[in-house]
């Protein structure tokens, strides 16, 4: 079985640890209420869909 031939430094480690981030990927802010939601869904806080009121309430 291939073992790495070296530890990995702390350096390299935290270099890489920079790309993970926290964060909820696809996340676009509501053309109509400005609240931000997924993309491709309804907007839970106004109800609308590309403009259109979609939610009957
Ligand atoms: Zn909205």
């Amino acid at each position: 079985m291939a073992v790495p031939a070296r530890r990995t430094s702390k350096t390299v480690k935290r270099k890489r640890r920079t790309h993970f981030k926290l964060q909820v990927p696809g996340m676009v802010e509501c053309p109509n209420c400005g609240e931000m939601k997924l993309s491709h869904r309804v907007c839970k806080e106004c109800g609308t869909y590309k403009g259109k009121d979609v939610v009957n309430n």
